[in-house]
């Protein structure tokens, strides 16, 4: 009681303190752009810029080298004439050289990501246009206010075998993909360019965008992905399809691969590659991961009782983890009591896949977490990593300026549930 008077009049010193702070400049600016309004309300004149983005990449498990293409149509929303297209090249944190404040072993560094190539608007740009430093490429080229500007970059890198930052091997056999292409800046009213260097401890900021990605991975190597899975007849065979479509539509737990079928063999088709395509629209970023040897449960939960949709819920595991035998059924009430309970609402993405690994990441539709005995602890993770798809990815929160609101969000979500 005595600590709620104390933080009541703490809290009312601090709202009639706000009155006399100064603005920063970034914001005034955007105040008196009328981008932005003091109420909190997006002002009359809010834009965001937008990107499509159809990616092509090939892993080889043996070398880990991640082989791809993509190509962007990046839709200038802004007031402003860009005369650069800034990218975050992420695996250049495992570049040789690059500035970090995480440690990374010296068997885990190399060139960072190569780019082979760069077209704008179908003119091949000589290497001089584009210039890399860190984890920023800064490509020149210019596009004016409501135009857009095709872009298309081949490029090349091997993931990273230990040193695990959100992304890598997780065992032999099992790798998690993530930050894995190249990705044009957020280009925002309130700094421009994001130009923050990623250096290993902060989380993301990104634009809204549509995301089409093809995986192509040998044969027995099964692919799962932020978006919907587009060509399952054409993976898997037929008996694996039909669960994932029962899954999709029923309360109770189905075994898609178990460890029988991981015995058997069989599970997806007899080429000697197999590309799996996803396709996701209006999300922050796509993430992906790939094993032979997990087995995939899943089950789905009516989210909205009004359109009757469903979301698909995963836990995609090595079986030897026994915590996980419960992380699609603890997955799925937290689907279900976000949208019913707190925050109340229907929850945004057609799956929400739980990766075992060997993080405690979020990402849209997806979660690399690793596994934990603790039965109390593997609850809360999972509540906790799937909780973030409200804060930062369905608000679009500037994680590496204003991290503490979507930690304090999903640290709340997690209690609350
Ligand atoms: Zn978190």
């Amino acid at each position: 009681m005595k600590l709620l008077l104390i933080l009541s009049l703490c809290l009312a010193s601090i709202c009639l303190g706000a009155q006399n702070l100064p603005i920063p400049r970034n914001l005034e600016k955007a105040y008196t752009a009328g981008t932005r309004s003091l109420d909190g309300q997006p002002g009359t004149a809010y834009w965001q810029n937008h990107a499509t983005y159809d990616i092509a990449i090939r892993f080889d498990p043996s070398s880990r080298l991640i082989s791809g293409k993509e190509e962007i149509v990046y839709t200038n929303n802004s007031p402003d004439t860009l005369r650069e297209i800034l990218f975050k090249l992420y695996p250049n944190l495992y570049k040789q050289g690059s500035q970090r404040l995480m440690s990374i072993a010296p068997e885990d560094t190399g060139d960072g990501m190569r780019i082979e190539s760069v077209t704008a608007n179908n003119q091949v740009l000589m290497a001089a246009k584009w210039r890399i430093r860190g984890t920023d490429m800064s490509v020149q080229t210019k596009v004016a206010p409501g135009q857009q500007l095709r872009l298309k970059l081949q490029f090349n890198f091997n993931l990273n075998k230990g040193s695990h930052i959100r992304t890598g091997e997780v065992e032999e056999g099992a790798w998690f993909l993530a930050y894995f292409f190249p990705r044009i800046a957020v280009y925002d009213d309130i700094d421009g360019w994001n130009r923050l260097p990623y250096l290993g401890t902060q989380e993301f900021y990104n634009d809204f965008c549509d995301f089409k990605l093809a995986l192509t991975v040998p044969r027995n190597y099964a692919v799962w992905a932020t978006g919907d899975l587009t060509n399952c007849a054409e993976v898997y065979n037929k008996s694996f399809c039909d669960r994932l479509a029962r899954a999709e539509t029923q309360d109770g737990i189905v075994n898609i691969i178990d460890t029988t079928d991981l015995k058997d063999g069989g599970i997806t088709r007899p080429n000697a590659e197999n590309t799996f395509r996803f396709e996701a629209s209006h999300v922050t970023d796509v993430a992906a991961a790939i094993s032979n040897h997990y087995v995939w449960q899943s089950s789905s939960v009516e989210v909205d009782t009004v359109s009757k949709r469903r979301t698909r819920v995963d836990a995609v595991f090595n079986p030897k983890h026994h915590d996980y035998w419960l992380v699609c059924a603890d997955a799925r009430a937290t689907v279900k009591a976000m949208s019913y309970d707190f925050p109340r609402w229907p929850y945004p993405y057609n799956h929400e896949t739980v990766f075992d690994g060997l993080d405690q990441m979020e990402y849209p539709m997806m979660v690399n977490d690793n596994p934990l005995e603790d039965r109390h602890e593997s609850i809360e993770l999972t509540d906790h990593e799937i909780f973030h798809t409200m804060f930062p990815f369905y608000m679009g929160i500037n994680e590496t300026k204003y991290g503490w609101m979507d930690e304090g969000w999903a640290t709340i979500g997690e209690w609350l549930i």
